[in-house]
Order: C-alpha cells, then structure tokens, then sequence
C-alpha cells in the first residue's frame, strides 16, 4: 500500500475522443505517441479504438510496433518521424505507414519498398519535421506517382488562436497541396478547436484526449493519490525539507507522503501546488524530494490517510503552471512507480 495510484479514466479517455469527433467533419485520428502521452499506449488505444478510432499515430517505429502488438491488425499505424535507417523491417513486419519527411527518406522508401504505404509530411514554416516547399517542388512527381496515403502538416502556435502563424501556415499547406487529390491532415487539438477551415480530411488530436488545454472543455482523465506516511506536528518556526525553504508561522501539521520527483513531480514545482482531502485544499509546502513530498493538513479536522494530487480540483494544467511548463511534460513524466488502475 506504500505506492501512489494512478488511475486512468478510459470512459473520460473516449468521451474526449467524441467530443473533439464532434467538432469535425473530417475523420478524427488519435495521436498516442510516447506510450499515449505517458498513461500506457495498450489500454489507451484500445479504448480509443472501441470509441470508433480508426487511425493511429506515433512519433517512432518502434512505438508504431508495440501499438501494432497491442491493437491487432485493423487500424492504420502512423509514424512521423517517417521511414529512418534501419526502419523498413519494422514498417513492413508491423504494417506501419511513415510519414516521409525528406528527399533522402522519399528515396530509401521507394528503394526499399515502393509498394508499401507511406504518407509525406509537409513543413509548412514550423521548421522541425517535414519537406520544404522547395523540396516538395523537386519530389512532387515521384511522391504522387507512389500515391501517398496522406499529405500533413504540424501547426506551430494553434493553442493561440489569434497568432499570425496559423493563418501563414494555412496559406502555405494549402498552395503546397493545391488540387492534389489525396487525404490532407493539418490540425491537432488546437487546430480541431481553430474552425473547419483547418481540418481537411483528417484531424491528430493528442493532449485534448488525455484531458489537457487548449481542449478547456475535455474530462479529466488522470487521477493521482497519494498515500500519507506519517503526520507531525511542526511548532511556529520550525522548517520543512531540504534546504529549510519552508518554515511554520503557526502551529501546523505537516503529512509527509509518498510521491516525489522520481514520480514526475518536478523539483522545480514552485509555489501553488495543491493536495487534495475530500475535496479541502491543503498546500503543498518545503522542496519536493525524490520519493517524498511534504503538505500542510492543519486545516484539516483529521488527519487524512491519503491526498489527492491530480484530479476535477487540480488538473494536469493546474500543476503545469506551478510547475512553469505545459500538461504535456506533466503526462509524460508521470513516474513508473504508480500503481496504475485503467478505469472503464
Ligand atoms: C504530437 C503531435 C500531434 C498531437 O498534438 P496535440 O497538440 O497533442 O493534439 C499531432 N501532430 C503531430 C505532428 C504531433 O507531433
């Protein structure tokens, strides 16, 4: 009983699915790169697929492997970091569809398996993955000769919908893909939640699945418990933690429990970080340790016998901002050491 619980709502999981589904003409995708933002690519794929998912993406081929293993043939597999050295076993042996992102990956697929399917990916100003407009010029031909599943790109500033950049991006994905008769793909979350004019034909949401912004109206998906070790008495003055950062001005109970930052509970995490008791609001106090972290319970009327650090109260972009950084990073640093409860 000594490890914190994690658990995973795979019905709030699937109503995100919907809810993002309804907003779209296009067919809704589900990006569970990183073992599904870090909740467990196997439960959570499979959730998604019963939700009606019917296609897939990963950031590797590797992961596109054990999500093959997980889902059984069926649905599509995508890859974006496309077809690298030393991948074409895998996308064969795991039919799996990379997203080619340059003239050297174009021409070691149609080297090595020009009747395997591939998608390309387009950059269309982000800079990171993808064709140049330029290079798109140059390969266009050949690309469309092996007929391409799917052309996409990768907004870079949808969670702010009033950025230049979108609108940019969108002029440049469309002169690129001008009358090509093929499925295009543009929009994640952000740009699901931009208008129609940024679906095209397939949409990839990721973090608005798992119940993180910009999707602000998503369920919770993810619920952290933790359990209490011991509660003490700390006098007026007297300090808590490393580095004796926090100090008692008044007589306070301090519960120590059983979490720290090799559960992804960043050291860095600043002041506004929260623990939960039935719903009563007890702050997180002192620095955060590897395996402990220490919360004022004075408020509370008895000492609880565990406390509630993710959930309806605090959620993963709650403690992203105390943290200074996004709910991404929260999902996919979430420890291994949490006993892991997928609720259906
Ligand atoms: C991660 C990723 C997505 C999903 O993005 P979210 O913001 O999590 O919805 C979609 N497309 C690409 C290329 C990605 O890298």
């Amino acid at each position: 009983m000594g490890t914190a619980r994690l658990t995973i709502d795979l019905n709030a999981l699937a109503e995100n699915w919907r809810a993002l589904d309804a907003m779209t003409e296009a067919e809704t995708a589900a990006v569970v790169k990183a073992d599904g933002y870090g909740l467990g690519v196997a439960p959570v794929a499979h959730a998604l697929a019963r939700a009606g998912a019917r296609s897939f993406f990963v950031a590797v081929a590797e992961e596109g492997a054990a999500l093959r293993r997980a889902l059984g043939p069926g649905p599509v597999i995508c890859v974006f970091s496309g077809h690298m050295a030393g991948d074409t076993e895998l996308l064969r042996d795991f039919d799996l569809v990379p997203m080619l992102n340059s003239i050297d990956q174009m021409l070691r697929h149609a080297e090595a398996m020009p009747d395997h399917p591939f998608g390309v990916q387009l950059d269309s100003g982000m800079n990171r993955l993808g064709m140049e407009p330029a290079e798109w010029v140059a390969l266009r031909e050949l690309a469309l000769r092996l007929k391409p599943e799917l052309i996409m790109s990768h907004l870079a500033c949808a969670d702010e919908p009033g950025h230049p950049m979108n609108t940019r991006q969108l002029q440049s994905f469309r002169e690129m893909t001008e009358g090509l008769d093929i499925p295009l793909s543009l929009a994640a979350t952000g740009g699901i939640l931009l208008g129609p004019e940024y679906h095209f034909d397939l949409c990839r949401p990721g973090i608005g699945l798992y119940g993180g912004l910009p999707f602000a109206e998503a369920q919770p998906v993810v619920f952290l418990d933790v359990p209490v070790i011991q509660v003490r008495e700390v006098e007026p003055g007297e300090t808590v933690g490393y580095g004796n950062t926090w100090f008692a001005t008044r007589p306070s109970r301090i519960a120590t429990i059983a979490a720290g930052y090799a559960d992804g509970i960043l050291r860095g995490t600043g002041g506004g970080l929260v623990a939960h008791s039935d719903g009563h609001r007890c702050p997180v106090v002192g620095r955060v340790s590897m395996d402990l972290i220490t919360v004022d319970v004075t408020d509370l009327d008895q000492d609880p016998d565990h406390l509630r650090l993710l959930g309806e109260k605090q959620r993963v972009d709650d403690w992203a901002d105390a943290a200074g950084t996004i709910g991404y990073e929260i999902l996919t640093s979430l420890g291994a050491r949490y006993t892991r409860d997928y609720r259906e």
